[in-house]
């Protein structure tokens, strides 16, 4: 065991977490945050002997887990959510302090969303039982067992609300987990484990094994005893994953990136998509479903960017502790260099600056919110995820151009179409996208599907579908008549 981490004041542990209880390595990878690459410490790498106690932890607490029932599971994932809840101002100072994150939107939004994600699918795990279908010839008692040992591997732009939002269907479903962390932000992911021990979890229900993805990642992904994969992140690792998972046939389910239309129709309220545009900037924009595409009628263009810049012009850009802050840093120097060669491409390219296009005088790793204009449909600055605050923005003459501006790349994550609302609703229907959202922005519902076509994923989480994917279907068939057998028989 190493020493704890002293992170904000409170102590975090830098070990894995495996079969209940923390084990250290000799191998580490240093840990800086975003505000201010103030070094954070060490947490330790996982190696082929961590991946594979994790791995056979998971299996040996399998039969016992998956042999409780929802309802016998439920207290254990109740008092975890507790437990999570009991450390919320740990998760928010530590999320904030590893991946950035606003300190105000880590208290009202994601630890009391990571809280529900734990909660509501262990409740909704008691309806899954006992689904019955009759038809003429049968009963069929369809079944959801738990399929095995989960492996959940997230990104470092939403660590503690995108495991949460995995773990809490995997567990209730009756499976047993190991969450590989995002190297740049773990450190929610093991206060995670801290409070799964403290709830009560048996050993070798959850787990947690840190590292790279290139080294821990993919021994994880690649082990044939794993019987699911739930990743998020982008479609280069996606592709990697698959074929990974391919090997051994193994179901994943992929949560990638976008490069999401928000279209702004003529009939829309201006000052309302004004201000929900400006959004696009939060988490200096390194969120998957922003909208980053602006597609704006020609009419109302000039009106809009107008709205727009008012709103963009008073964001409070700074550290993302301060409760006033509204824009905070990028995650990694790495993703800033990202950031600046996409936006000078761009330029090059003949793109137009309308504001931002260079670092924040705040510190080394804040990138100025930026909107280009006179951007091709086919430039890589419209074809590609930036994740981070740049916006593009186009004006179309037609809700035809609008669609086909919108569908026109290989991303298919979400949308955001404003306008009258029947007209925006109908717009919105031609968009091929996993969701999109009709004069608003970020409703997510747990009970909802989410997840994304072409290039942004394959397979959806949310409700029932997260249970679909985390559970074998088993059909139970008791036939109606008397079974006769027979070679003529059908
Ligand atoms: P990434 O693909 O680089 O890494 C994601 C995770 O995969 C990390 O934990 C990483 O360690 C791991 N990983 C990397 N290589 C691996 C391998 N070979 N085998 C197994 N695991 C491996 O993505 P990122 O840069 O951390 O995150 C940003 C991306 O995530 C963006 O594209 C963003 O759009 C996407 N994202 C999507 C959603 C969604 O819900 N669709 C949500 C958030 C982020």
């Amino acid at each position: 065991m190493n020493r704890m981490l002293d992170v904000a004041g409170f102590a975090v542990s830098p070990d894995h977490y495996i079969d209940g209880r923390r084990v250290g390595s000799d191998e580490h990878f240093v840990l800086c945050s975003p505000i201010d690459q103030a070094v954070l410490g060490s947490v330790c790498e996982g190696n082929a002997q961590h991946v594979d106690a994790a791995i056979s932890a998971a299996q040996r607490a399998f039969p016992a887990w998956s042999g409780l029932s929802a309802a016998e599971r439920k207290p254990f994932l109740d008092r975890f959510a507790d437990e999570i809840g009991r450390r919320a101002d740990a998760f928010c100072l530590l999320e904030s302090n590893d991946a950035g994150v606003l300190l105000s939107r880590m208290r009202h939004g994601v630890v009391p969303r990571a809280v529900q994600n734990i909660r509501w699918f262990a409740e909704h795990a008691l309806r899954l039982q006992d689904r019955t279908l009759h038809t003429e010839q049968a009963e069929h008692r369809v079944r959801h067992d738990p399929a095995g040992v989960a492996v959940i591997i997230t990104p470092w732009n939403a660590p503690l609300m995108l495991s949460t939002w995995k773990l809490g269907p995997a567990l209730a479903a009756g499976n047993t987990c190991i969450l590989k962390p995002p190297e740049w932000a773990p450190l929610t992911c093991s206060l995670l484990a801290d409070a799964a021990d403290a709830a009560g979890l048996p050993p070798g229900v959850f787990n947690v094994v840190q590292g790279s993805g290139a080294n821990t990642g993919a021994k994880l992904v690649s082990d044939p005893r794993i019987a699911r994969i739930s990743f998020t992140g982008s479609v280069p690792t996606a592709k990697w994953i698959a074929q990974a998972a391919g090997a051994n046939l193994v179901p994943c389910s992929l949560e990638l990136g976008g490069k999401s239309p928000f279209i702004v129709l003529d009939d829309a309220d201006l000052h309302n998509a004004a201000a929900t545009a400006a959004l696009m900037y939060r988490n200096a924009g390194q969120v998957c479903l922003a909208g980053t595409r602006l597609l704006v009628h020609q009419r109302i263009a000039e009106a809009f960017v107008a709205a727009l810049r008012g709103t963009v012009e008073k964001l409070m850009i700074g550290d993302p502790r301060d409760e006033g802050t509204e824009v905070g840093p990028i995650i990694h120097p790495r993703q800033v260099e990202r950031i600046e060669g996409f936006v000078s491409r761009a330029l090059q390219g003949g793109a137009e600056l309308l504001w931002g296009g260079q670092r924040h005088p705040f510190g080394a790793q804040y990138y100025q919110p930026t909107l280009l204009t006179n951007v091709a449909q086919a430039s890589e600055i419209v074809q590609h995820e930036v994740f981070g605050p740049v916006l593009t923005l186009q004006t179309f003459a037609s809700d035809d151009e609008a669609i086909a501006l919108a569908n026109g790349t290989d991303y298919g994550l979400g949308g955001v179409c404003y306008g009258e609302t029947a007209h925006a609703a109908a717009v919105a229907e031609r968009v091929r996208t996993g969701f999109i959202w009709v004069n608003s922005f970020g409703i997510r519902d747990l009970a909802a599907p989410f997840g994304g076509i072409k290039r942004s994923g394959i397979g959806r989480e949310g409700g029932d579908w997260s249970f679909e994917f985390f559970c074998d279907v088993k059909d139970v068939i008791l036939p109606k008549k008397p079974f006769r057998a027979s070679f003529s028989h059908r």
